[in-house]
């Protein structure tokens, strides 16, 4: 199960691709996250890409491309996996599809102002990195991380004025995937106005089916 999430920030990629992960027994691989790993290990990826994010620049596609191809190949990939913030452009999914056949791209489609809606809910813990969200998954005592105690706080890119700009480059960037995708004929889209559970059940399926 070769999977590709998409979804504007806020559509809940993350919570349905560790729900995925549980489900197939497959591999989370998120370049975000790989990003920073590599960083502080310091290989030889990272040194490249920490000099470039130091300088303000964006890591080129050859490193995060160099990144995926050599993820995708480690044992834990081996029932497939799931990526996570990749491809974002049409030209990333080009190199992506020399690399590697995928079975099923899912994309998680709401509209502009329930993204922004669910955006500018989103909490989370300094301390110990605990997500929340004032709509659907709210700490128990508001403010207030469940796990440890501490005040929760906004992200600086979960402000209004930043989600905006955020789904803005989503249109601009990575809206061009589902066309392409869809073309190819293995694209799932979901409604993503549904509640959690209703969007895992009807991922599932259609996966499945
Ligand atoms: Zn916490």
């Amino acid at each position: 199960m070769k999977l590709v999430l998409i979804g504007a920030p806020a559509a809940g990629k993350g919570t349905q691709a560790a729900r995925l992960v549980r489900h197939y027994g497959i591999a989370h691989i998120s370049t975000g996250d790989m990003l920073r790993e590599e960083v502080a290990k310091g290989t030889d990826l990272g040194n490249q890409a920490k000099s470039i994010m130091a300088a303000g620049g964006l890591v080129s596609d050859e490193i995060i491309i160099a990144m995926v191809k050599e993820r995708i190949q480690r044992d834990d990939c081996k029932k497939g996996f799931i990526l996570d913030g990749f491809p974002r452009t049409v030209v990333q999914a080009e190199k992506l599809e020399d690399m590697v056949a995928l079975d099923h791209v899912v994309y998680i489609n709401a509209p502009d102002e329930v993204m922004l809606e669910r955006l500018t809910a989103r909490e989370s813990c300094p301390k110990c990195g605990a997500t929340y969200n004032k709509l659907f998954m709210p700490a128990k005592t508001a403010g207030v991380c469940d796990a440890c105690g501490e005040k929760l706080t906004q992200r600086k890119d979960d402000t209004p004025e930043a989600g905006k700009a955020r789904i803005k480059t989503f249109h601009e960037q990575s809206e061009p995937l589902v066309g392409y995708y869809g073309k190819k004929g293995i694209l799932f889209e979901v409604d993503g106005t549904q509640a959690v559970d209703e969007i895992t059940k009807a991922i599932i399926a259609g996966l499945d089916r």
